[in-house]
């Protein structure tokens, strides 16, 4: 072993790096979640960010400071005044399970590179399919983002629905899925990576609260028919991601029942209701769903990438990919649940398991409700302050914890007010005291808000509102010129 390796390896220099490194983080949660001597972001354009690590080089070669130099250059997600894209702020204990899974590297392929955490993904997937209110046969697994695991789950509806063998002999059938038009871009993806191209998405238009409007359903099935596509399967949003809100599951569950159509819900975000009563209402219809993906990333509070893909009927996750790999699997025909790489479309990944069931181990599925039904509330409370101002615009009165808006003061109108929107948002960025994103809706741009972090209260919300119309001041002029 060369001296290099034997120091980059050494132990002692781990511990001491490793304490130095949770003393950073720790002091540094303190301060976020106080919104202390912190912004959310430290704007810097992309030249010059790739400029500063470029010539980093020179610096220091000390893993503590790099590390704090990272943090200081990243979003800082467990700010309070973190309001943007919907990742959740982790809990500190799942991102130390995620420094084990990094540490161990125990591969998930086959269940001899990663035994414990091949197990924990039946025991978490379980902890799931019992919330969503499936049976025994049901199952999932894990794999790397909501993104993915829509490709994953459509190529199992594609497996189950299509006429033909696609996956053995390649096909001439033109297929298709029906989602709204408010559903996520990765949807769409997923439909051309399959070659199903432009027809094979076929999007139906939504209501003035976003939501699929499932009685066109039929009408946009028989039009696709007459022109020789089969649709497969319905994809269902809970909720979708610029505006947060439900499709109304039941009646889409009904419709696939009628048709004999697949139905998939993209629970990404909002799957996670499930652990609310509260809130679990808006996922009504979610137990006649065939496969639905949950990003615990998202509203459950574990380090990305963390996605459950679960299926009512675990069969047919194993039909999806069959497909010889004799130097992973002794019997590839078989459908063992501790083999993961069968099933999931990745071969290596990470312990993602270990993330969720640390979760679960020491807080239970109360601190999911906890977590979502907190948010929620919180987007409630934040769109009664928007109603009662009158520079306020709401899109819609939310259902989750994703509120839109605009700024509207009297005499701005059309597309000067889309102009002054964008502005006022480019230029939050830019300051960093507060993190909030953009949307498109109704064809007019909308403020769009997150609230990912429970340490944000109304008195956050109400500050936001305040530094946009202070914010808005310098650009009122040049929108209305
Ligand atoms: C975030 C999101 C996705 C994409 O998931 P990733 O984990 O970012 O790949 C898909 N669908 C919906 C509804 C989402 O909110």
């Amino acid at each position: 072993m060369t001296d290099l390796l034997r120091t980059a390896y050494d132990p002692e220099s781990f511990r001491q790096a490793g304490h130095e490194l949770i003393d950073l983080l720790a002091s540094y949660l303190e301060n976020a979640y106080q919104g202390k001597g912190l912004k959310v972001i430290e704007w810097k354009d992309p030249a010059e960010q790739l400029q500063y690590w470029e010539q980093y080089s020179s610096k220091e070669k000390s893993s503590t400071q790099l590390f704090a130099d990272l943090l200081q250059h990243s979003i800082h997600l467990h700010h309070k005044h973190y309001l943007g894209h919907q990742v959740s702020p982790t809990l500190p204990v799942a991102a130390l399970s995620n420094l084990l899974s990094g540490l161990l590297n125990n591969g998930m392929a086959v269940y001899e590179m990663g035994p414990a955490a091949s197990a924990l993904e039946k025991v978490v997937a379980r902890e799931f399919t019992k919330a969503i209110g499936w049976g025994d046969d049901a199952d999932g697994f894990l794999t790397s983002g909501g993104t993915l695991a829509n490709l994953t789950g459509l190529l199992a509806a594609r497996k189950a629905k299509a006429l033909s063998d696609i996956w053995n002999q390649g096909s001439e059938e033109k297929l298709a899925v029906m989602v709204s038009s408010e559903a996520h871009y990765c949807v769409d993806r997923a439909v051309r990576i399959m070659g199903w191209g432009e027809s094979g998405i076929i999007k139906i238009p939504v209501n003035e609260r976003f939501q699929m409007r499932s009685e066109l359903l039929e009408e946009y099935y028989h039009r696709a028919k007459q022109q020789g596509i089969q649709v497969i399967a319905v994809v269902g949003s809970a909720c979708s991601t610029s505006s947060g809100s439900y499709d109304d599951l039941e009646s889409i569950a009904a419709f696939c029942q009628k048709q004999n159509l697949w139905l998939h819900v993209d629970g990404a975000h909002g799957g996670g209701a499930i652990f609310s009563p509260k809130y679990k209402h808006l996922l009504k219809g979610l137990e006649q769903a065939d496969s639905v993906v949950i990003d615990v990333h998202k509203m459950l509070m574990a380090p990305a990438i963390t996605t459950l893909l679960l299926f009512k009927n675990s069969l047919q996750a194993y039909q999806t990919f069959s497909q010889k790999a004799q130097y992973l699997w002794e019997q590839s025909g078989e459908e063992e649940w501790y083999n993961l790489a069968k099933r999931s479309f990745e071969c290596t990944k990470h312990m993602m398991s270990a993330k969720v069931f640390t979760i679960l181990h020491l807080y239970g599925t109360q601190v999911f409700d906890d977590f979502v039904t907190t948010l929620y509330d919180l987007g409630k409370s934040f769109a009664s302050i928007l109603q009662q101002h009158p520079n306020f615009q709401l899109a819609t009165s939310p259902e989750a914890n994703i509120v839109c808006f605009r700024y509207g003061p009297p005499g701005v109108a059309g597309a000067a007010l889309d102009q002054l929107n964008s502005r006022i948002r480019r230029q939050l960025l830019e300051q960093g005291d507060f993190y909030i994103v953009q949307t498109i809706l109704n064809d007019q741009v909308y403020l769009r808000t997150t609230l990912m972090n429970p340490f944000s209260t109304e008195k956050e919300l109400v500050a936001l509102l305040k530094e946009i119309e202070e914010t808005a001041v310098q650009f009122l002029d040049q929108v209305q010129s």
